[in-house]
């Protein structure tokens, strides 16, 4: 069994491995660029081109980023009580905003903190 805190455990990333996942790689934290807020449908446009601090701000006041790192200009999204990302279907288990999905979430687990390895969880 895999544990998604201890990268030690995770298992080799297969094509076809993500068939019939819980969504581990959704219950981690995650950070997204600007860009992949506007892409998501969260900020605008020409909210993007103003004060990144504002922006910040106002998604944490809507409960879509719970922290925002100045230096690297990094968004965390929010996790539910659960650890859910907050765009996690809980449910069916699958991401509701798929194809607007940020940059790390595409290139996961190329990317990660264990790269080519997954906290894959069958249930
Ligand atoms: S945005 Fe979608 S793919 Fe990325 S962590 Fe959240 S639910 Fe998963």
């Amino acid at each position: 069994m895999t544990d998604k805190d201890r990268p030690s455990t995770w298992k080799t990333y297969s094509q076809g491995l993500c068939r019939g996942c819980h969504g581990s790689c959704c219950t981690m934290p995650v950070e997204v660029r600007l860009q992949d807020l506007v892409r998501l449908g969260v900020v605008h446009e020409d909210e993007a081109a103003g004060s990144i601090k504002k922006v910040a701000k106002r998604l944490k006041r809507e409960g879509v980023i719970v922290s925002f790192r100045q230096g690297t200009d990094l968004f965390m999204l929010t996790q539910q009580a659960n650890s859910d990302c907050v765009f996690l279907n809980s449910r069916t288990r699958l991401c509701t905003v798929y194809d607007r999905r940020p940059d790390v979430c595409r290139e996961f687990p190329a990317i990660g903190p264990r790269p080519g390895f997954c906290p894959v969880r069958k249930e």
